[in-house]
C-alpha cells in the first residue's frame, strides 16, 4: 500500500499534466509542476542555510500557496503551519515553542507574527504568489539577506520530521506533535486506500490548513492518489455551493459542525447539488450526529463517510468503508491506519464488547509529544499510545466512541456520556445543533447541561426538550438546564467545545 515513505516521494505519484493544487477561479498547479517547484524551494531553503530538520513555521492565508508551501517546504524541512487568527500572545508562544529557524510569511500580510519573530531574531522569509502563474506557485525572498549552509542540505528521509502541529486544544492547552514523513505518508496512504482514490478525484477543500485533518486527508491524501484537491480560502457556508458548482468535486472533507451549516442551506442549492458529480462525502474530527449522516446521505444521494482522527496519529486512526461494505450508525468503522485496541486503567486489553479506552499503535503514529514529559508518560503505556477517547470494539472490528474521558461527567459518582444525550436531543425535530457538557454543582460536583441550536422557524420550551429527553434517558441524564443560543462556541478547527463551556455561558447550579 505504502508506495512512498516521504513526502518528496508522494509527490512523484500524480501524472505529469494532471492537477494538482488549484483554487476556485484560478488555473492550478499540476502534478509535474508542484514537482519542479519542491525541488525550487528545497534549493532555495538550503541557499538560505535552511535543511533537514530545520523548523520553519508557516504563517499563509488559507489556501494554494499555504498547500503547495507545506507540501514543497517539507521536502527538505520541516514545517509547522500555525494559525494566521493568532494574536501576538499566542505567535510568542508557539514560535518559542516550537523552536523555529525561520517564519515563511505571505508577502503584504499584516500579523503580530513579524514582530514576534524579529523580537526574537527569527529570520522572515517572505512567501510571494506568482501573480501571473497558476495558482500555488511562489517564490522564497528573506526579507534581509540569509544565507548559511544547512546541516543537512536536499530532500528529508523517512525518519525525519515532515511535519510539527499542535493538538485542537479541545481538553487542554495544545501539545506539540512532530510528525515524521513515514507518519503522514502512512496516513495518506491509509485514507486513499479508505475512499479508493484515484488521478480522477477532485476534492474541495474547506478545512483550515494549519490543521491535521486539512493536511492529510485533503491534500496529502489528494496527492498520492495522483488526484487535485482545490484548496478555497476556508470554510463558508455562504460561499460553499459557487465552489461546488465551480470546482464539480468528486469529494470534500468537513468536521460536522461544517456539514450542518452546509445542510442549512443546501435546500435552495439543490440544482447545484444534482449536477455534481459528487462520490462521497467524509466526515472526521469530532463525532458526528447519526441525525447529521442520515440529512446529508438523503440530500447528496452519496455515502457519508465517518473517520476518527486525531493529529497524534497523522489523522486517520479508523473509517467507515465504502459501500457495499457495511457501516453502521453511530460507529466511526474499522482500523484503517493504526491497530487498534481497547484497554483498561491497568494496561490489559479488553475482550469485544468491553468498554475502555481507545489505544492504538503503528505506522502513523508520532514517537511522542515534545517537551512534554508528563504527557507522554501518560500516553505512551504498554506499547500503545493512550487516545484519551472511550469506546468498544466489536467481533467485527467496528469501533464506537462513546466520549473523550475527560469529557465524561460525573454527576455525583454516576458518570455519563455527553454524545449520548447529544445524540438524543438530536432526535428532536426543532433541534439543529446540541452540546452537552459538565456544569459546576454545589452538591454532585458536576451537573448535566445542553446548549441548544434550533431550526430557522423551530420553536420549543426548556421543559418541552426536558420532557423528550426523559423519556430515552435514565433520569440523572436528563440536562438539569438546557439553554437556547443561536450559534454555540467553536475551537479554531471548527469543533464544539465542551469542557469550559459552563464558565464561558456563565452557567452554574
Ligand atoms: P486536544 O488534544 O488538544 O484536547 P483535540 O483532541 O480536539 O485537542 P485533535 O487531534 O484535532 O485535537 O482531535 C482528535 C480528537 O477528536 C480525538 O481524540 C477524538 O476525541 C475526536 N474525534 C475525531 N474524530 C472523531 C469521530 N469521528 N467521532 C468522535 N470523536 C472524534
Ligand atoms: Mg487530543
Amino acid at each position: 500500500m505504502y508506495r512512498a515513505d516521504t513526502v518528496v516521494q508522494l509527490i512523484e505519484q500524480g501524472r505529469e499534466g494532471d492537477l494538482a493544487i488549484g483554487a476556485p477561479g484560478r488555473p492550478g498547479l499540476t502534478h509535474g509542476g508542484l514537482r519542479d517547484l519542491a525541488r525550487r524551494t528545497v534549493a532555495a531553503l538550503n541557499a538560505l542555510g535552511i535543511g533537514c530538520g530545520d523548523r520553519v513555521a508557516l504563517v499563509l492565508p488559507n489556501g494554494p500557496e499555504m498547500a503547495t508551501a507545506f507540501v514543497t517546504i517539507a521536502c527538505g524541512a520541516t514545517t509547522a503551519p500555525l494559525n494566521p487568527a493568532y494574536r501576538a500572545e499566542e505567535f510568542e508562544f508557539y514560535l518559542s515553542d516550537l523552536n523555529a529557524r525561520a517564519l515563511v510569511i505571505q508577502e503584504g500580510m499584516e500579523s503580530p507574527a513579524r514582530a514576534v519573530a524579529a523580537a526574537r531574531g527569527i529570520p522572515i522569509i517572505e512567501l510571494v504568489p506568482d501573480a501571473k502563474g497558476p495558482a500555488g506557485l511562489f517564490t522564497l525572498k528573506p526579507e534581509r539577506p540569509l544565507s548559511g549552509s544547512p546541516a543537512r542540505a536536499g530532500f528529508a528521509g523517512a525518519e525525519d520530521v515532515a511535519l510539527v502541529l499542535h493538538t485542537s486544544g479541545t481538553t487542554s492547552r495544545p501539545k506539540i506533535v512532530p510528525l515524521r514523513h513515514v507518519n503522514v505518508t502512512a496516513s495518506a496512504y491509509h485514507i486513499g486506500h479508505t475512499l479508493e482514490l484515484g488521478h480522477e478525484d477532485v476534492c474541495l477543500n474547506i478545512m483550515p490548513l494549519f490543521h491535521i485533518h486539512g493536511l492529510i486527508a485533503a491534500v496529502l491524501a489528494s496527492l498520492a492518489a495522483g488526484g487535485a484537491v482545490v484548496c478555497t480560502p476556508g470554510f463558508n457556508a455562504l460561499k460553499f455551493f459557487s465552489w461546488f458548482e465551480e470546482i464539480r468535486p468528486s469529494w470534500y472533507t468537513a468536521v460536522p459542525t461544517m456539514h450542518q451549516a452546509i445542510l442549512g442551506r443546501a435546500g435552495r442549492n439543490s440544482g447545484i447539488i444534482q449536477s455534481g458529480r459528487l462520490r462521497l462525502i467524509r466526515s472526521s474530527s469530532a463525532s458526528l450526529p447519526p441525525q447529521v449522516m442520515e440529512e446529508l446521505e438523503r440530500v447528496f444521494q452519496v455515502p457519508v463517510i465517518e473517520s476518527y482522527g486525531m493529529t497524534e496519529a497523522s489523522h486517520q486512526m479508523a473509517s467507515n468503508p465504502l459501500p457495499p461494505r457495511l457501516r453502521y450508525t453511530g460507529c466511526v468503522g474499522i482500523a484503517a491506519g493504526p491497530e487498534i485496541g481497547i484497554m483498561d486503567e491497568a494496561g490489559n486489553l479488553l475482550p469485544a464488547g468491553v468498554l475502555g479506552e481507545i489505544v492504538i499503535r503503528g505506522r502513523n503514529v508520532t514517537a511522542g509529544y515534545e517537551n512534554n514529559p508528563e504527557a507522554n508518560a501518560k500516553a505512551f503505556t504498554h506499547g500503545w499510545f493512550r487516545t484519551g477517547d472511550q469506546g468498544t470494539l466489536d467481533e467485527a472490528g467496528y469501533l464506537r466512541i462513546t466520549g473523550r474521558l475527560k469529557e465524561i461527567i460525573n454527576r455525583g459518582g454516576e458518570k455519563l456520556s455527553p454524545l449520548e444525550v447529544d445524540t438524543v436531543l438530536m432526535d428532536h425535530p426543532a433541534v439543529q445543533q446540541v452540546v452537552t457538557f459538565a456544569m459546576p454543582h454545589p452538591k454532585l460536583g458536576e451537573e448535566v447541561a445542553a446548549a441548544v441550536v434550533l431550526r430557522e422557524g423551530a420553536s420549543v420550551t426548556e421543559r418541552e426538550l426536558r420532557d423528550f429527553a426523559a423519556r430515552r434517558l435514565a433520569d440523572f441524564k436528563v440536562p438539569r438546564k438546557i439553554v437556547f443560543l443561536t450559534e454555540i462556541p467553536k475551537g479554531a478547527t471548527g469543533k464544539l467545545q465542551r469542557i469550559g463551556l459552563a464558565e464561558r455561558l456563565g452557567l452554574t447550579a
